[in-house]
């Protein structure tokens, strides 16, 4: 039976609706944490601002999208019926097949009902006399909650860069994070792309089989590696569903990036030329993610690192046969894996092709764009379209969007204005009874988002049981043990070669954003034994008081 159940009837002042749980956001974490939360019988409204469920998956239609992680591994396993029974048709799964799968979910577990779509989360106010949240959504709705689960996404911000004359552009814009639902045909169009991160890796060589002329404006170089992607036979998904015990028991245990790999036994310079040279061409034709897994010293040691980074430099000079454009396409201002590592499909080839042209604008940037052009290094590059795959405001943008005001009437903004301060990812001091999945703090990004989705999702829903069945009606992170997990996050991402890069794990994509290594890299084996123990030890870091003593509770 609910804790709370939906009530009406308070005085004008008051929000008519209260539930348990509000969770914002309905991708694959809004989603699984409705079920958990429902299952345990609290009352949940989820509020999703896109029209559909699917979140990452909803918005980023652009040409080309796939996930970077294979789909037997980018899949719920909470339910052994949903992945013996779902048949995904290849190695990587592209962006339509995992929104209909994110549409079966919702379906198979009938969770629409608590969804209201097309609806987003303004503002949450603690209310310290009530204890409980008070939301407002965008139509001026108000509910209460007495919990709040944030599951608005880490790469759900996109961002659009600011180029003097964009507005001016007379041809249509596309962000790829916020691409339409009707279908874009570039046919005979001359097509700008401005990046050339993991987003228009994955589109350029598709808008380039249709542009007429495409221009590919780059800053920054990437490190890529092909997909290798392929139709998955019925025979190969049934031997990995048949080992689907231990590839999911690895993943959430042992691996550090929640991926089922063979681990390195060795670091890179433990091997001779010839050695190295094998072991790294194998995975370079196995293709994905783990290419980085062929040694375990890649993002701690920087000779080792570079012993990869040549490697795949090398490959883009023997792809590309201009040795000019070769030279521009080759990452020299970062450790290989220290900015996310994109995989592709013929990214590189693509340049061979007489109708893409690649603009170097880290020496030439663009000056301003007109109705027709880009303008960069004094010369006009003429498009009639025009692709922004600049990014997002990561880990922490969407949450900023959201008007929070915990104790005292502090915003989250205020305190996070150094950067995100939170204990384990999950809660941040003086916020009572908010939770974030997968937030800065904790694996996050650095690993297959599904597993630690399922980990953050599993402890907030086990430790709001735990609170019902304690009597304890407010939890929140103490200060000192936040201080300590900030400091803990901190020093371990400063043993690794990760900070050397203007990468967006640190913030550095967005001018002015405080430039600290959000999520954390110990590996999402070892944090969820962290997390494991903090709970099995009564929260510990965290007060969990009744009512009466936690209004005595200050946070400094
Ligand atoms: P991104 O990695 O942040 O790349 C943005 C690109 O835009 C960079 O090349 C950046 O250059 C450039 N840029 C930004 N502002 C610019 C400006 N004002 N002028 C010129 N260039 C500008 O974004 P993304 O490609 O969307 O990928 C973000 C993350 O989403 C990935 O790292 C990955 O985790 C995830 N993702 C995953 C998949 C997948 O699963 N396959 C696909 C797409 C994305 P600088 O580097 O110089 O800043």
């Amino acid at each position: 039976m609910s804790a709370l159940q939906p009530s009406s009837g308070k005085s004008q002042a008051a929000p008519a609706t209260t539930y348990d749980v509000v969770v914002v956001g309905a991708g694959f974490a809004g989603m699984y944490m409705l079920h958990r939360l429902r299952g345990l019988g609290f009352s949940v409204r989820v509020y999703e601002q896109g029209g559909d469920v699917g979140g990452t998956w909803y918005w980023n239609r652009y040409p080309g999208a796939r996930c970077d992680v294979e789909s037997m591994q980018y899949s719920y396993s909470f339910s052994d019926e949903l992945q013996q029974e779902w048949d995904w048709s290849e190695r990587y799964a592209p962006q339509p097949e995992i929104l209909k799968y994110a549409n079966h979910v919702a379906d198979r577990f009938k969770l629409r009902s608590d969804i209201q779509l097309n609806t987003r989360v303004d503002r949450a106010v603690f209310d310290e006399s009530a204890n409980c949240w008070d939301v407002t959504t965008a139509d001026g709705k108000r509910v209460n909650a007495k919990y709040v689960v944030l599951a608005t996404g880490c790469l759900s911000n996109a961002r659009m860069p600011d180029i003097k004359g964009l507005s001016e552009f007379k041809g249509k814009v596309y962000h790829t994070g916020h691409w339409p639902h009707e279908a874009v045909d570039f046919t005979g169009l001359r097509v700008g792309v401005i990046g050339t991160g993991s987003s228009a890796i994955q589109s350029v060589p598709v808008i380039a089989e249709q542009a007429s002329q495409l221009t590919v404006f780059q800053r920054t170089p990437n490190f890529s590696i092909p997909a290798r992607n392929a139709a998955l036979t019925p025979e190969e998904r049934e031997a990995f569903r048949a080992k689907y015990p231990e590839i999911r028991r690895f993943a959430r245990e042992e691996a550090r990036n929640g991926i089922y790999t063979d681990m390195p036994d060795r670091g890179a310079l433990d091997d001779g030329d010839n050695e190295r040279r094998s072991k790294y061409e194998a995975r370079w034709a196995r293709g994905g993610l783990t290419f980085m897994s062929v040694y375990n010293n890649l993002a701690i040691d920087k000779a080792a690192n570079d012993t990869a980074a040549d490697f795949v430099r090398q490959k883009i000079a023997e792809i590309v046969k201009d040795p000019e454009t070769a030279k521009l396409l080759q990452p020299n201002n970062h450790p290989i894996g220290s900015k996310r590592i994109c995989i592709d499909t013929d990214y590189f080839a693509t340049f061979n092709r007489p109708n893409v042209k690649l603009v170097d604008i880290r020496s030439n940037p663009i000056e301003q764009i007109s109705a027709n052009a880009v303008r960069a290094g004094g010369k006009d590059y003429e498009v009639d379209a025009l692709v922004l795959a600049t990014g997002f405001d990561a880990m922490t943008g969407s949450v900023a969007k959201i008007d929070i005001r915990g104790r005292n009437g502090l915003t989250l903004n205020q305190k996070w204005a150094e950067g995100p301060k939170t204990y384990l990812g999950l809660m941040s001091a003086g916020f009572p009874n908010l939770f974030i999945i997968t937030g800065p703090g904790s694996p996050s990004v650095l690993s297959n988002m599904i597993v630690s989705i399922e980990q953050h999702v599993d402890w907030i829903a086990d430790c709001l049981a735990y609170m019902r069945n304690s009597g304890v009606d407010a939890m929140e992170a103490r200060k000192e043990a936040e201080d300590k997990w900030v400091a803990h996050v901190n020093e371990v991402a400063h043993a690794t070669l990760y900070p050397q890069a203007n990468s967006w794990y640190m913030g550095a994509n967005i001018p002015g954003k405080p430039q600290i290594f959000m999520p954390y890299i110990g590996g999402v084996g070892v944090y969820r034994q962290i997390c494991n123990e903090v709970a099995a030890n009564g929260y510990e870091g965290f007060a969990m008081e009744a009512a009466e003593e936690r209004q005595k509770a200050a946070v400094s």
